[in-house]
């Protein structure tokens, strides 16, 4: 537990308003060191201390002067703040069955750190690893959990990746829907975790792609999940957020038969009117997944969602192959606006999804359906189930015995002989998939009229006229270089998805890191280059110098930015930073300006464009100089430290400002 010391202010202000009984519980079963934390506790918690409604709103009051006598300096709390704690919304049950059971007291934002304990590691991701674990409630019940820790490394946690941890928990605590990963808590304990619901069947690629004998899963089962999907993405879109990272790597596999999306990690808001995001710099973003607008521009939107939606079906579709396999990055916006090419169909995937997955990738983003529009369209897209009525063990044709479930995935008849018809399908109890004779299946009624999806040989399936929209010849939209063998490329899947769970390295993020400074281990540093793009790129528009180009960042109640003297004399040499410096009357050309913003603004978490503007102004253009100034002035407005001290405590941990935040946060 912290020193008392720390707590003091909240005996105090607890003694002013008469509630200094609570001053233990609130302590010890809330875990509330820091007037901010409150902003995690629900009047749930406080009932669960025994604190009546009229106190907790003495309490409240008490706060809010508390706070207001306070300026309120802290970046971690300011990224957390971006979301306001009590915008939890709910959604009508769905047909899919209930998510865990609420746990008792309903969500508890701050958890006590002995009240979680971890067991085995589930999985490692861009900025934690993932653990299963057991969380007590105060009841003394027990819930399966799973945590995910803040990676931490010898300096502690690189600046990118806290702050994406932190915005993945304030996404996730705002969120409840059923096929949307829950988050119960956070556990403000070195390193942070985030208590989440568990997935006990772990993720959706690693289920597609495991080994014999762990039978496929069923194309009826696979479009169940894309509806839930479509579902969750619907409701992500309706709360104005963008996920960015829709894969099968991040769908969660609740339960056999219900998956969650998770790994809110690079999720934004959407900015203003027109609906999009675009990133103010170049960040980690899983390319192969991404529409051409996200690759050329760096724009996402619902849209670009919409995208990813259609690769993630190819990937449920494909076994989990892996998309692009063998293309280079910087080819791949090429290989989708030049040649028009398109993932291949699956041999799993019917004409009418295949269609849909074709939608989503029109190149226009207003062309492509939205998330409530593809819940209707997979509706239609639903391939028909039947029953085999007798044996079938005709040389070359799928082999069925009576009673087999069987989903039909094309029907294609000879107008010259109706006899002969051949259904192409999956026999629901071997899982292998085959053509078949027609007259060997009835079709089971499931209430739609899935009859109408059998059409003859060459006939577009419901849907598939709305390719149309992509180009003229969008008949011939197919990957001109085949993909390799299956067998082939399932190890090259299973090797490159590995390593993209851990680092999802950006097409726009091909170069060498600029500066150095980060922590974690190397295959887990997102590589980075400026904004002038990847080889074989077009040049990325200049980052726009308004804050407009950064929505992601929560609105700042920052003082309006220190002056300074110019230049600084301060010595220069932070690992991997430009050396370069200009003279303060020449001016600096706009690439050379943007390059520098740029360079600061990665090196500096929580800071804004203009701010970085500011401080390499002031300093005139060393891009070192400014890095640690604005290093100064990001500790000074966490601490109550002076900047000379926060100066002295960022040299003593060689500017590691994570590292340096913790010491003051622990301290102050
Ligand atoms: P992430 O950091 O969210 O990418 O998670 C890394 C890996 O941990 C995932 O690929 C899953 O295998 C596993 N994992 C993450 N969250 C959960 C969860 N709630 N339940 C079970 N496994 C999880």
């Amino acid at each position: 537990m912290l020193p008392e010391a720390d707590s003091l202010w909240l005996l105090r202000l607890l003694r002013d308003i008469q509630l200094a009984e609570f001053y233990r519980p609130i302590l010890e079963a809330l875990n509330v060191t820091r007037p901010e934390h409150f902003d995690f506790v629900r009047p749930e918690d406080l009932d669960g201390i025994g604190m009546g409604r009229p106190a907790q709103r003495r309490l409240v009051e008490a706060l809010k002067r508390h706070r207001s006598g306070l300026k309120s300096k802290n970046w971690v709390y300011k990224i957390l703040g971006g979301f306001a704690p009590g915008q939890k919304e709910s959604t009508p049950p769905s047909d899919s069955p209930p998510s865990l059971p609420e746990p008792e007291g309903g969500l508890k934002c701050l958890i006590p750190d002995g009240a979680v304990c971890r067991g085995e590691l589930l999985g490692s991701g861009c900025f934690g690893v993932v653990h299963r674990g057991l969380w007590t409630l105060p009841s003394g019940q027990s819930i399966p959990v799973a945590v995910k820790s803040l990676r931490v490394g010898p300096e502690g946690p690189e600046g990118t990746e806290l702050g994406d941890f932190l915005r993945e928990v304030s996404v996730m605590m705002n969120l409840e829907h059923p096929h949307v990963l829950r988050l119960h808590g956070l556990v403000l304990g070195q390193p942070l975790q985030m208590v989440m619901e568990l997935a006990p069947l772990g993720s959706l690629h690693t289920r597609l792609t495991a080994p014999a004998p762990t039978p496929p899963l069923p194309v009826a089962l696979l479009c169940l999940f894309l509806r839930q999907v479509a579902g969750a993405m619907a409701y992500l879109g309706a709360r104005g957020l963008v996920h960015r990272d829709l894969a099968t790597r991040n769908l969660l596999l609740a339960s056999p038969r219900t998956v969650k999306v998770a790994d809110f990690g690079l999720v934004r808001p959407l900015g203003g009117a027109r609906g999009r995001y675009v990133m103010g710099g170049p960040r980690r973003i899983p390319f192969a997944w991404c529409a051409p607008e996200s690759l050329r521009h760096g724009a996402f939107s619902s849209a670009s969602d919409v995208w990813m939606f259609g690769v993630t079906l190819w990937e449920m579709f494909s076994g989990g192959e892996e998309p692009w396999a063998g293309v280079p990055p910087y080819l791949i916006l090429q290989r989708l606006e030049k040649d028009r090419a398109r993932l291949p169909r699956p041999p799993l995937c019917s004409r009418a999804l295949y269609a849909l997955a074709l939608r989503c990738w029109a190149p226009h983003p207003a062309d492509r359906p939205s998330f409530s529009n593809l819940e209707g369209l997979l509706q239609e897209a639903w391939p028909p189930e039947g029953r085999c009525v007798r044996d079938v063990t005709e040389p070359g044709a799928l082999r069925m015995e009576p009673g087999d479930p069987i989903t039909i995935i094309e029907g294609s008849a000879s107008p010259h002989s109706p006899d002969s018809t051949t259904w192409k399908g999956q026999n629901g109890r071997t899982f292998k998939m085959g053509n078949f004779p027609a007259s060997a299946v009835t079709l089971v009624d499931s209430g739609g009229s899935p009859a109408s999806h059998l059409l003859p040989r060459g006939a577009p399936a419901r849907g598939e006229h709305h390719q149309g929209n992509i180009s003229g010849d969008r008949a011939k939209a197919k990957l001109r270089d085949p993909p390799p063998a299956q067998g082939q490329r399932r190890n090259m899947a299973l090797q490159r998805s590995k390593g993209i769970s851990k680092s999802l390295e950006s097409v726009l993020s091909l170069g060498p890191r600029p500066t150095g400074g980060g922590s974690s281990p190397p295959e887990l540093r997102h590589a980075r280059v400026g904004p002038q793009g990847a080889p074989g790129l077009p040049p990325r528009p200049p980052v726009a110098a308004s804050s407009s180009s950064q929505p992601s960042q929560p609105p700042r109640e920052r003082p309006p930015w220190p002056k300074r003297e110019l230049p600084h004399s301060q010595p220069t040499g932070a690992p991997g930073a430009s050396k370069a410096t200009v003279p303060s009357r020449g001016p600096l050309p706009d690439f050379e300006l943007q390059r520098r913003i740029t360079e600061v603004e990665l090196s500096v978490h929580g800071v804004t464009h203009q701010e970085c503007q500011e401080a390499l102004r002031a300093t005139g253009g060393d891009v070192v100089a400014a890095i640690r100034n604005l290093k100064v002035d990001q500790l000074f407005y966490l601490s109550s430290w002076s900047r000379a001290d926060c100066r002295r405590i960022l040299e003593r941990y060689q500017w590691d400002l994570s590292a340096a935040s913790r010491y003051v946060l622990a301290r102050s």
